[in-house]
């Protein structure tokens, strides 16, 4: 099982309410999730390393803390993981950005890639792989197995809702993976929906419905 963290903060939970709400429009979610997502970056990168440097202050010298080794890379899976990324850069706004391209074949339901841009080190970088909705977990199965094959080793998944069939069987593919979410839901429904949930994450970030 992998490691499973509910993101556990009054502010988180108000906003995933706002975001959960149908009445709200477009560019309020937009600008909420890109808030939930900077709080999420903000725990997901708690145990990120640190080094000691010298630098002086205006009034002496000192040793402070900054963050060490490479950057991080963030890996948004097309197109509604583009709805979380914007508010994670703004907490880390020098970390890579990757993109993974999947859709999902009507016929066999699984998912299939058409589009893949990661930084050429990506190997060498802890990546954080993000989609809002941890549903039937296919498509972030598939987005962290492409991950592996490029060579990545450290890699942690956020969404902002996961339903509990999604986190078990991203669980059992990718057991090394922790899972970072803004709540668990009660199910998935026979579309493939979270329930309650928000609906499509892709709609009610880009209003396409
Ligand atoms: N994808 C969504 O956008 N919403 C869901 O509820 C499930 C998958």
């Amino acid at each position: 099982m992998a490691h499973l963290t509910v993101l556990d903060h009054p502010l988180l939970r108000h906003k995933l309410t706002l975001l959960r709400d149908k009445n709200t429009a477009t560019g309020k979610f937009r600008s909420v999730a890109r808030e939930v997502s900077m709080l999420m970056a903000y725990e997901v990168t708690r145990d990120l390393p640190v080094e000691w440097i010298a630098i002086e202050t205006p009034l002496e010298s000192m040793k402070a803390e900054c963050l060490s080794g490479k950057k991080l890379c963030l890996v948004s899976i097309l197109r509604a993981g583009n709805g979380i990324l914007e508010g994670m850069l703004d907490l880390v706004p020098s970390a890579r950005v990757g993109h993974i391209g999947l859709y999902r074949d009507h016929a066999t339901l699984q998912p299939v890639e058409y589009y893949l841009k990661l930084p050429a080190d990506v190997a060498e970088r802890l990546c954080i792989l993000v989609d809002p909705m941890l549903a039937t977990g296919n498509s972030a199965i598939a987005a962290a197995g492409r991950l592996k094959e490029a060579g990545v080793t450290q890699m942690k998944f956020v969404c902002l809702l996961a339903a509990p069939e999604g986190i078990e069987a991203f669980s059992k593919a990718h057991p090394d993976v922790p899972i970072y979410t803004g709540a668990v839901d009660r199910q998935l429904d026979g579309n493939g929906y979270i329930r309650p949930g928000l609906g499509d994450a892709g709609d009610r970030f880009y209003g396409t419905r």
